[in-house]
């Protein structure tokens, strides 16, 4: 695997680093920069600061996180390939629920932001089945649509389970990322990235006075 301040890479895609202390968090932080003014990106270039750049990125995040096996990541992706405008409605679907779920982790008491991420959410409660083993597990359906269900359901397990107080977003130029800081001893998503990044701009500071 090889990485990055602030990414790493999964199966030959660039995925950010896991710092939010949840997945759904996680899941939020696939994109970097919100509300912040956008770069101006040269024509034909991605833009940075997302990294949900296919349906084959929604899918490896999900296995990455824990929600979806390897063999059923790799069959999907090989499907995916099949129906790229499925493949295209999933990516745009996914853009979606996170950025209801960001809004929701950010204002619970939003009501408006909580009755938009149950909308998208419910579909995928829908197709919840419980799998047999010496530990009974929670899955989704077996769709193109399995990866995006899994993570609305860890969307809907992070907003009732996770302590919401605790999360903050981390101040750093065109980083905004989420994570939970129950302690509140946190400033920086990551020292490595935005932490060290404060921590070279103080210095230059302290040098030119
Ligand atoms: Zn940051």
């Amino acid at each position: 695997m090889v990485e990055g301040p602030h990414w790493i890479e999964v199966r030959g895609l660039v995925l950010p680093r896991p710092v939010g202390g949840h997945p759904a968090l996680d899941f939020v932080n696939t994109r970097s920069g919100w509300g912040e003014p956008a770069p101006a990106i040269p024509d034909g270039e991605p833009d940075p600061r997302e990294f949900l750049r296919s349906y084959d990125h929604v899918a490896v995040f999900a296995e990455h996180a824990g929600l979806l096996d390897a063999a059923s990541v790799a069959a999907l992706r090989r499907r995916a390939a099949t129906r790229p405008r499925d493949a295209e409605d999933l990516l745009a679907a996914a853009r979606e629920l996170r950025s209801r779920l960001r809004a929701v982790l950010l204002d619970p008491r939003d009501q408006r932001a909580v009755r938009a991420l149950s909308r998208l959410v419910q579909p995928a409660l829908a197709q919840l089945h419980l799998v047999p083993g010496d530990q009974p597990r929670w899955d989704v359906g077996g769709g193109l649509d399995r990866p995006l269900s899994a993570i609305a359901w860890t969307a809907a397990q992070a907003v009732t389970g996770a302590d919401l107080a605790s999360v903050h977003t981390c101040p750093g130029h065109d980083c905004g990322w989420l994570f939970l800081d129950p302690r509140g001893r946190r400033r920086w998503c990551s020292m490595r990235s935005c932490g060290n990044r404060a921590k070279v701009a103080a210095h230059a500071e302290r040098q030119r006075a």
